[in-house]
């Protein structure tokens, strides 16, 4: 089997499309024949609710217990945390009591590579491995990005955050140096684009702002009350509106995921520029 790929798909903006992209994206992998993790990494349980979970805070095992035992040193028998979908594809949900662990992070020794710790437990059964970021730049997010190869980053079509993404950019380039060398840029993609805030010029603005060296995907995924549906809809975008604009545009996306690593010329920077 070829080597898991594992990929936080990360902003420190909130609703940019970031659960509706790690849910799309896993299951478009999933129909490809790829095996697939999602792990949700956010307190607030938006990927765990929309996978099916209606009351994620009700759920007794999650990612915090895992993260839990990883830090109290406690060995586990199996992975019961890991949860199967109708949709081919595996993941750990999340629930606010992540919220905690994160706090306690500040006083653990290694507290940046416990999620690493726990995927280097997991993710050999897996050819790709999404980690679904809470939107800020705290503890969870640095062991998600120390634990991933690379970082995929949604930003909204009518909002260049420039200085969100300067300082995401530099949060990876600092985990790179100090914890996980083998962190790139996946590529950075716009979201939520319609006929009034998505020009070509965006597109090459973001080139321009962020360097030849930052990826930009191809994929521009549309503004469309048909993925505003998934999130309550039990079903990805594929089964949703198969036909549709979005399913479309995911499924262009998840071609440009499989060809990240491949065209590393290409589809990836290292940050080290
Ligand atoms: P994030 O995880 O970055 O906070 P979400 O994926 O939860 O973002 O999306 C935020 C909100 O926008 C959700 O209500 C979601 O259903 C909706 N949404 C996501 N992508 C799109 C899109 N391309 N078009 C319209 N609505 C979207
Ligand atoms: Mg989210």
């Amino acid at each position: 089997m070829t080597k898991t790929k594992v990929i936080s798909v990360a902003n420190q903006k909130g609703g940019v499309g970031k659960s509706t992209s790690v849910y799309c994206i896993g299951a478009g992998l999933a129909m490809n024949g790829r095996k697939v993790l999602l792990l949700d990494v956010d307190p607030q349980g938006d990927l765990t609710k929309m996978l099916g979970q209606r009351k994620p805070h009700d759920m007794p095992l999650t990612l915090a217990n895992v993260m839990n035992d990883i830090v109290a040193g406690i060995e586990t028998n199996g992975h019961p945390e890991i949860l199967h979908h109708a949709e081919g594809f595996d993941y750990v949900p999340a629930n606010r009591s992540l919220s905690s662990v994160e706090v306690g992070l500040v006083n653990v020794m290694s507290r940046e590579t416990v999620l690493r710790q726990y995927l280097d437990e997991v993710k050999k059964d897996y050819d790709y491995v999404l980690l679904d970021c809470r939107p800020s730049l705290g503890m969870l997010v640095i062991n998600a990005l120390s634990a991933s190869d690379y970082v995929l980053i949604p930003v909204q079509a009518d909002y260049l955050a420039a200085e969100d993404m300067t300082e995401l950019i530099g949060t990876a380039q600092s985990i790179r140096r100090q914890i996980n060398p083998k962190l790139k840029i996946g590529g950075v993609f716009l979201t939520m684009a319609n006929d009034t805030n998505f020009r070509k010029e965006i597109v090459e603005s973001v080139k321009e702002n962020y360097g030849k060296n930052l990826p930009v995907m191809d994929t521009v995924i549309p503004a469309t009350v048909r993925l505003a549906e998934i999130s309550t809809a039990d079903k990805s975008i594929f089964l949703h509106d198969p036909k549709g604009r979005a399913a479309e545009a995911y499924r262009n996306l998840v071609r440009e995921v499989m060809n990240i690593g491949e065209k590393q010329r290409i589809k990836s920077s290292d940050l080290s520029r």
